[in-house]
């Protein structure tokens, strides 16, 4: 009897044991609670419109389509497509019936970018609120990067907002020059928090430069968010400039952006002046298998250019690098040099001139992680929607009737954006699996696509009310 009670016990444990491991998984239902009840999310998702007029299948579910996409990591439109086949899904995203690519685009084309923006503003103030963007903060300051991308370009295909460019080609062995289109835009993103979360994009037009659609979005800010998010904003060489220095200063933010020749009167002093005299501080550093050997320069008060007499701080860095590879069986070590100098507002009795050079080089990061996560893993380049001509049309003024505006690449930007952030915010602030079993994001992608098979059905006797409906 006692082996029998053992035996009983042992069984019900391994029972136990194998629904834990099989509740070890991450499903559609608590993410979607995650996000209704920290963002609101449903109620946010339900405003969004489009341009069509009295569409079959809402913008909302549209939006969740999308959305879910990017959540599960799909890599085409046409991919999405054959999710969509499954009635789990479409009662999920809460969509009568299937529905094709030729949809989500008709409807993404005239889609409602101020609708997704205020979605985008609402999370990172919910974010802010929450605390999230503590962890990770420099000496108590948000920190954030802002950079430009390429998201697409063609020889072929081109819209109204297509920026152009001459490039050179190889046709049967000649070099011919062609015109290439392409789209680029500027986004700002949090980086010092573990939720990189993204604040705002804003598109180049046709004919302007990077730093005009930079400065146009750094301005937009502070109406967006009604306060300061974040209190450092890291910047490329091409920031260097006399307006981003005012917008800058009237916000609030302190910079630091990285100096190169295109500053050239503040780069040749600098070097000048730090050429006359030893490093002001060194230090030392370890990772990814390379030793840093660093010395530093630091001083204030250099004119930032001719026509701009203001006094900034400059700090240098000269890096050896040493590095040992192991080849055919024989370790080698491999030494570079590299040189780097920032311009920075930040005080030097606060912050040193090695937490300086440590955020300027946070903004690489930028490129490593955020960008390129987004084009590596995220889909960002697959140019949705691109030059598509069948579009919802609207009525003019004079009563005539034309295709609406393309807002697609726009809003397929933004609906990657708020997934890519909503992503985080639940890894980082929510899962404890994440926690527990080391799971990478790639994995919990998977993990909440496999649970739309699991999802339950929506079961109601015909007397009864309706009850709570299960979709996001
Ligand atoms: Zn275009």
């Amino acid at each position: 009897m006692a082996g029998a009670e053992t035996g009983g016990k042992r069984t019900r444990h391994t029972l136990a044991f194998m629904r834990r491991q099989e509740q070890a998984v991450h499903e559609l239902p608590s993410f979607a609670r995650y996000l209704n009840k920290v963002f609101d999310f449903r109620t946010a998702a339900a405003g969004l419109t489009d341009a069509r007029l009295a569409p079959e299948i809402p913008p909302s579910a549209v939006f969740l389509a999308a959305f879910h996409g990017f959540v599960f990591r799909l890599p085409s439109f046409q991919q999405l497509q054959a999710e969509l086949s499954q009635p789990a899904l479409q009662r999920w995203i809460g969509a009568e019936r299937a529905f094709g690519d030729d949809v989500l685009r008709y409807s993404l084309c005239g889609f409602s970018l101020e609708g997704l923006e205020a979605m985008l503003v609402q999370i990172n103030r919910t974010l802010k609120r929450n605390k999230v963007f503590q962890a990770g903060r420099v000496q108590g300051r948000i920190v954030a990067a802002l950079d430009g991308i390429e998201t697409l370009s063609s020889y072929s295909r081109c819209c109204d907002a297509c920026l152009e460019r001459r490039v050179q080609v190889r046709k049967a062995g000649i070099k011919v020059e062609q015109v290439q289109y392409y789209h680029r835009a500027v986004g700002c993103q949090i980086v010092s928090s573990p939720v990189k979360s993204f604040v705002a994009i804003e598109w180049l037009q046709p004919h302007e430069g990077e730093e005009t659609a930079a400065l146009r979005l750094l301005r937009r800010l502070p109406a967006l968010y009604g306060s300061r998010l974040f209190d450092i904003l890291l910047m490329d060489a091409l920031y260097a400039q006399t307006a981003v220095l005012n917008v800058a200063e009237e916000i609030g933010w302190d910079v630091v952006i990285s100096l190169k020749q295109n500053q050239p009167d503040l780069y040749r002093s600098a070097i000048r002046l730090f050429a006359r005299r030893e490093a002001d501080s060194s230090c030392t550093e370890q990772h990814g298998g390379k030793s840093y050997q660093v010395q530093l320069w630091d001083t204030e008060g250099l004119p930032f250019s001719g026509e701009d007499p203001r006094l900034v701080r400059v700090v240098r860095s000269e890096e050896t690098v040493t590095e040992t590879h192991y080849r055919q069986g024989q370790r080698k070590t491999e030494e570079s040099s590299h040189e780097w100098l920032w311009i920075t507002t930040l005080d030097p009795r606060i912050f040193s001139a090695i937490q300086v050079r440590r955020l300027g080089h946070d903004r690489w990061k930028l490129e490593n992680n955020g960008w390129n996560d987004l084009t590596q893993h995220w889909a960002f380049k697959h140019g949705f929607l691109h030059a598509c001509k069948h579009r919802p049309q609207a009525a003019a003024e004079n009563g005539e009737r034309h295709s609406v505006p393309n807002q697609g690449l726009a809003a397929v930007t933004l609906i990657l954006l708020l997934a890519f952030t909503l992503c985080a915010a639940f890894t980082h602030c929510h899962s404890k699996l994440v926690r527990r079993y080391r799971l990478t994001t790639l994995e919990v992608a998977r993990q909440l696509r496999c649970s739309v098979s699991k999802l339950p059905p929506r079961i109601r006797a015909p007397d009864c009310p309706a009850p709570e409906p299960q979709t996001i």
